[in-house]
């Protein structure tokens, strides 16, 4: 199995470059933000729990985000491989995925970074807020939460991945096409 997680700040286009990817290499995509909002619009226990937290912009607590990941890893288990999304965001999620993972015989193949900057993100979050209604990404102090959630908490994980030998970052900028040619430039090289 090839599994990876694409990493990066919010906006830096995680899901827009999943969904490619998925195709590509045949995977099941976990977005954990997407299985949230899901979960929020049909009020379920979870997305009542979840709710305050995506509102304003603070990572939902881990022991609510791992569980619903490892039920959606255990609920598709007969596929090629996983690209997770989102997740792990704390060092936290990082340690369960693996100790997770190993206990049902997987691991992470790679962990691919997509590398923009913070100026770049704050215009393409506002962007995307007027399409989608999302209000995490109408207001520049929920943005600039998201981001600081983001250096704080989850950025450690760059030196985590390092580590293992499973880090690698692609330039995020430029146009979605572009952007995903490097990284089915890089998954090629990896697999
Ligand atoms: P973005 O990457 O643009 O912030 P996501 O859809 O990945 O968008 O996440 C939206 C929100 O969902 C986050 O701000 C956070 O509240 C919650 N969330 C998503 N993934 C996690 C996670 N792994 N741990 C904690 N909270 C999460």
């Amino acid at each position: 199995m090839f599994n990876i997680i694409i990493f990066g700040k919010p906006g830096s286009g995680k899901g827009t470059q999943a969904d490619f990817l998925k195709n590509k290499y045949d995977l099941y995509h976990i977005s954990t933000g997407d299985l949230f909002r899901k979960n929020i619009t049909t009020e379920t226990k979870l997305g009542l729990e979840a709710k305050s937290y995506l509102d304003n912009g603070d990572l939902v607590p881990d022991t609510i985000t791992i569980k619903m990941l490892e039920n959606e890893v255990l609920s598709n288990k007969d596929v090629k491989g996983y690209i997770f999304d989102g997740f792990p965001r704390t060092l936290n999620q990082a340690e369960s995925l693996d100790f997770f993972l190993e206990s049902i015989n997987l691991n992470i193949s790679a962990t691919i970074a997509l590398d923009v900057s913070e100026d770049e993100l704050i215009s393409r979050l506002l962007e995307r807020g007027k399409i989608t209604n999302r209000s995490d990404d109408q207001d520049v102090d929920k943005i600039k939460n998201r981001f600081n959630e983001y250096n704080n908490k989850t950025s450690i994980l760059i030196n985590f991945y390092k580590n293992q030998d499973k880090f690698y970052s692609v330039d995020g900028k430029g146009s979605v096409d572009d952007i995903t040619s490097r990284l089915f430039n890089l998954i090629d090289s990896l697999i």
